[in-house]
């Protein structure tokens, strides 16, 4: 890895991509606020994802469900039965941790503590004698369950209203519209929902800048399939999501598959792809086959039929799913990892440089006038290209300097409008990731640019 998080926290303070949330007051720990580079480039990515996977599949269909979704849909999803995770406090240090992670770093992964019960893991961690990562101290509170969903309350008379959640993912909502996008796309099965939208966790050990947060953006595919057909559409879903993550400018290096070995017990498979973040291997997104686990579950709580008819068959059945999930703030902090570089130039400077795949780079193009007296010309160029891509505009400091500035936050071309522009409307083009210079004709730039930012 080039950059330490601490590299990438600092420059996406300093550059706009990210602040701390609400930092006038002092912050609100593990909440973000995009700034004006930020937010395009996650817009970006959102696109990039939607193009891959709705625009460019004719059997996918999008989708934007309610947050706040009626209650009884997390007690068929089984989330306000188990959705918790196990924590223990140090008694000296009042940190909490999860128990789960700490017999995980206590035996450097060689233990996995998916599917141990409390218990099991309150020996392990008394046996080992495992220590406070922060203290050193061997003092644990007992191990309790922490909700991770989010309550808030609805009406209008206080002592009567009713808890309702903050989704803690989007999947549910895919689940119970099934019939009804099925129904309107006059879908075939198999066929996909996806979704892209807020989930909350109320996590314990959040952290690790935009890692693990306790609001972020999901982007769900939910593949609705007949059971036979279901280990391929799996398999085949794997190599969907190592593709995309690739394409959008993950090295193949630094991403891998971890196939889970313990399963939940409606579980047929899963797996998830790790990125080698610069704190180590974690996981960038889930593969689960879900089985017919969760439309059955609608079905039963719902008391709504989920089952599709096959029109050539006449056959009916609950579709199983094969679900992919991935966080867009995780996949943006894999990028922004993946993509700094610094660079030693030949006069000996150094130069920050954002290599983003063009498609999500925050602005494509920057217009930079070589002299004040030639912004009105500038502005001319800005005013034709502003209109079909996210453009900079900047006029302050030496050219050098500017340079500098858009290679920060990855802008892969700067135009420079200098006298010559004048008399034969024509302007120099920059790379920003060889530093070469083409001229190039004003009239020329939307469909150069356009062929070198497609995904
Ligand atoms: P973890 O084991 O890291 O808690 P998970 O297995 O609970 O994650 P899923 O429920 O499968 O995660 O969520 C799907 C994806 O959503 C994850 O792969 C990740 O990209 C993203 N995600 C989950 N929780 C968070 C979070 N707290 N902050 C940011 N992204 C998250």
């Amino acid at each position: 890895m080039k950059a330490s998080m601490d590299k990438i926290v600092n420059l996406c303070k300093a550059r706009g991509f990210v602040f701390p949330g609400s930092e006038i007051y002092g912050g609100f720990a593990n909440t973000w606020d995009f700034g004006p580079v930020g937010v395009e480039l996650k817009n970006n990515i959102k696109r990039a994802w939607w193009k891959r996977f709705v625009q460019e599949d004719p059997s996918t269909f999008g989708l934007d469900a309610a947050i706040l979704m009626n209650p009884t849909v997390w007690d068929a999803s089984g989330h306000t039965q188990s959705f918790s995770d196990p924590k223990m406090d140090c008694k000296n240090c009042k940190q909490r941790f999860r128990a789960d992670n700490l017999i995980e770093e206590h035996s450097k992964g060689s233990v996995s503590a998916e599917g141990m019960t409390t218990e099991q893991m309150e020996n392990y961690i008394n046996e080992h004698k495992v220590k406070c990562p922060r203290c050193g101290n061997f003092n644990w509170t007992p191990i309790r369950q922490f909700k991770l969903m989010f309550e808030t309350s609805r009406g209008t008379v206080e002592g009567e209203k009713d808890v309702v959640y903050l989704r803690p993912e989007t999947a549910q909502g895919e689940y119970v519209n099934f019939l009804n996008v099925q129904r309107t796309a006059r879908a075939k099965v198999p066929f996909a929902i996806a979704q892209i939208g807020k989930a909350f966790r109320n996590e314990i050990t959040p952290g690790n800048f935009l890692f693990r947060t306790v609001e972020f953006e999901q982007m769900e595919l939910q593949t609705f399939c007949k059971d036979e057909n279901s280990m391929s559409i799996y398999e085949n879903m794997k190599k969907k999501a190592l593709k995309f993550a690739e394409d959008v400018g993950l090295d193949k290096d630094h991403l891998r598959f971890h196939d889970h070995e313990k399963l939940a017990f409606y579980a047929k498979a899963a797996c998830d792809i790790q990125y080698l973040f610069p704190i180590g291997w974690e996981e960038l997104n889930g593969i689960h086959h879900r089985s017919t686990h969760d439309l059955s579950r609608h079905q039963e709580f719902s008391g709504k039929s989920q089952a599709y008819l096959d029109p050539v068959t006449n056959e009916k059945y609950v579709p199983s799913v094969i679900e992919y999930s991935i966080g867009a703030d995780r996949l943006t902090l894999a990028l922004l990892c993946e993509a700094y570089d610094e660079e030693t130039l030949e006069n000996g400077e150094t130069r920050v440089v954002m290599h983003f795949h063009p498609a999500i780079a925050p602005y494509k193009v920057a217009i930079l006038p070589l002299q004040k007296n030639l912004s009105d010309k500038a502005k001319e160029v800005y005013s034709v290209l502003s209109k079909k891509f996210m453009c900079d505009y900047d006029e302050a400091g030496s050219i050098g300097k500017r340079y500098r500035r858009q290679d920060e936050i990855g802008t892969p071309f700067c135009v420079t409008i200098d006298f010559d522009t004048l008399e034969d409307d024509t302007v120099t083009i920059r790379d920003r990731d060889t530093m070469a210079q083409e001229r190039i004709k004003i009239s020329a730039l939307p469909d150069y640019i356009t062929k070198k930012i497609e995904f």
